[in-house]
């Protein structure tokens, strides 16, 4: 089966599974799922969302209040995600210029601006790259396009949809070309979801995998008897997403 069609017919398959998932926390302002989703690199769900609370209660997540914030503020609210004082200085940078360039509100980049426009100038801030651009544009204004993190890679290179082409811009248009706009959100909800739950980095759950057939990885452990991995294990209800 072509690696579209595999691709979408997990995701029907989650559909069926999950139901409607939506994205953490409020959408409904970019400047916070845009500070948010900085917090998040290379860290814990649980760090990220610490993180975010403290600079969201002490200093406040609006473009003014963090650009004119001293940076030690900011650095010691966010300490819990880790890096705090790099990841203090590039908010305070991205505070600055979204006040300068947009008078502090990203909803006119978001909805004015062609979609590739707007993901480059996205990506010009401090600290924002890929992922945190096309989230911020998935999230707040379901802008086509198909954001990446490191669950959906593993799954991606375990499932074998792309041979040894796995990197996040291959993984994307793929997405892009199996899924229609429309379905961007929830696969991309629910592949983290499985990344969590199932198809965790180490050891994981093949046996209580959903898409187990449609995988290269969980199919061959099958064929050849290996099963090795950890007992199926329920899926936890309330597990956050991101
Ligand atoms: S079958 Fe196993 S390796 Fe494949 S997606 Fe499921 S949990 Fe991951």
């Amino acid at each position: 089966m072509r690696a579209e069609d595999r691709l979408k017919k997990a995701i029907e398959r989650l559909k069926a599974l999950y139901g409607p998932l939506s994205p953490p926390g409020d959408v409904s302002d970019p400047f916070k799922v845009l500070i948010r989703t900085i917090l998040s690199q290379n860290t814990s769900y649980k760090n990220e969302l610490k993180a975010f609370r403290a600079l969201e209660e002490q200093v406040g997540i609006e473009p003014e209040r963090l650009a004119s914030a001293p940076e030690e503020d900011i650095a010691r609210c966010i300490r819990p995600a880790g890096q705090h004082r790099q990841r203090a200085k590039r908010i305070k940078e991205v505070a600055k210029l979204v006040l300068e360039r947009y008078g502090g509100n990203l909803w006119g980049l978001l909805r004015n601006k062609p979609v590739l426009e707007a993901r480059e100038e996205l990506m010009s801030l401090p600290g924002v790259g890929k992922k945190t651009a096309d989230i911020v544009l998935l999230f707040c204004a379901r802008k086509p396009v198909f954001p990446v993190d490191r669950h959906i890679l593993r799954i991606a290179s375990r499932m074998g949809l792309l041979g040894p082409r796995v990197d996040y811009d291959a993984v994307s248009e793929l997405a892009i070309r199996a899924l229609k706009p429309g379905d961007y959100l929830f696969a991309h909800l629910a592949l983290i979801r499985l990344g969590r739950e199932i198809c965790r980095p180490r050891k994981p759950l093949c046996q209580a995998c959903p898409i187990r057939d449609l995988c290269d990885m969980g199919s061959g452990a099958q064929r050849v008897g290996q099963m090795a991995y950890a007992p199926a294990k329920p899926i936890r209800s309330g597990q956050p997403l991101r």
